[in-house]
């Protein structure tokens, strides 16, 4: 019999309501929340009396093999294996302690972060549950091609699928149009047509994964949501003119009618945007603005990993999406807790604090669901009932 920790007299956010619960308790058994009421008991009780509940962040898209103090992908690959395994273990561990308790990481070339998930899951190292993609499969020569995962029709594409299935990835990322990080990709163009989009996204739904699509443009958003993916990454709305003046109202509503998530990478380093004369700022307000009336979903992510976008920054993240995508602190709060469990197929597992999830708990001083700054210092945080932080 493994003990039963009662944490008694927190203020507790469940993850989905509108408000708290009120003070109460949740009792921790075996890495599970095992009840949540009014004062319930343990073996070992533990009085948090001032502080608040809130469930673990989760982070929708990182990378954790990308260091995030380099700055091209021909750094990156320079970097070897053991430096990045050395990286990995620290970013893990510095992302936990800040109270992000999942993260999805959405490619890496050597599939270092499954073992990295692997150990975690183990127990033999600290950090996030971890969902992973392993090599996106992308066009010959097209968005991080240099991660293996090239593919030039459906049939290679299955190749790439088979080849990640092999290796124990949780998902699958498709490249459907090019990215800012890779020289001689566009972001504006798709990278497959629709057909092949379909195809490449049937045979990993047939593989019983789902697929996370990373689009810019608004071709390659359009092929994503008609092939059905789970989630949509940027979803920047990239027109012709490169910039992103290509929103579609028909996209959004098959977007909305498909209930796939979008996952907008708005990380920290976005308050530099509204600084200037804040044409950008508006400008992106009115697409979420847009989205947001035709009832897409939003889940947060920072694509932590690549230049100056560090793993254990989510919570900063928070604020500065809270105002670009137009949402409440309630609802930006659900964007990484329960909203983000749910577009990452972890609706039974965690996201809430509620009977028979996983103890992924952060206790935080000052009231959250006013003020988003008082989770960049948790005092105590716990992933799957084990104590990462706090006395
Ligand atoms: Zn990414």
């Amino acid at each position: 019999m493994s003990a039963r920790i009662a944490y008694r007299n927190a203020r507790i956010w469940d993850g989905v309501a509108d408000d708290y619960l009120g003070v109460g308790s949740v009792a921790v058994e075996d890495g599970h929340i095992v009840a949540v009421d009014e004062n319930t008991d343990g073996d070992d009780v533990r009085d948090m009396s001032g502080l608040t509940l809130v469930p673990g962040l989760i982070d929708a898209h990182v990378h954790m093999t990308l260091d995030p103090g380099l700055r091209t992908p021909e750094e990156q690959l320079a970097v070897t294996d053991e430096e990045v395994w050395r990286g990995m273990v620290e970013r893990a561990e510095g992302m936990v302690r800040a109270g992000i308790t999942t993260a999805r990481d959405l490619g890496g070339g050597k599939w270092l972060e499954i073992d990295l998930r692997d150990r975690i899951d183990a127990g033999e190292l600290t950090g996030p549950r971890l969902l992973c993609a392993g090599q996106p499969v992308t066009s010959v020569g097209g968005h991080c091609h240099f991660w293996g995962g090239e593919a030039d029709d459906p049939d290679t594409a299955r190749g790439v699928i088979d080849r990640q299935l092999e290796h124990g990835v949780d998902l699958i990322k498709i490249m459907a149009t090019g990215g800012m990080f890779t020289k001689g990709s566009s972001p504006r163009k798709a990278q497959f047509d629709a057909d092949s989009t379909s195809a490449i996204v049937r045979h990993a739904r047939e593989s019983g994964l789902d697929v996370a699509a990373h689009c810019h443009g608004t071709e390659g958003i359009a092929h994503a949501a008609s092939a059905g993916v789970a989630t949509i990454e940027h979803c920047s709305w990239i027109g012709d003119d490169g910039r992103r003046s290509g929103y579609d109202p028909e996209v959004a509503a098959e977007i909305s009618r498909r209930g796939i998530w979008v996952s907008p990478t708005i990380n920290a380093g976005w308050s530099r945007f509204t600084r200037g004369d804040g044409k950008f700022e508006e400008l992106v307000k009115g697409i979420f603005a847009r989205m947001r009336a035709a009832g897409v979903r939003l889940v947060a992510s920072t694509d932590a990993g690549i230049p100056n976008v560090r793993h254990q920054d989510l919570a900063k993240a928070l604020p500065v999406f809270a105002r670009f995508a137009g949402l409440t602190t309630v609802e930006v709060l659900r964007s990484a807790t329960s909203d983000c469990a749910n577009a990452l197929g972890l609706r039974e597992v965690t996201g809430r604090i509620a009977e028979n999830h996983a103890a992924d708990m952060v206790f935080v001083e000052g009231d959250p669901l006013t003020d988003l700054g008082v989770l960049e210092s948790p005092v105590m945080v716990l992933a799957r009932g084990r104590k990462v932080k706090g006395e």
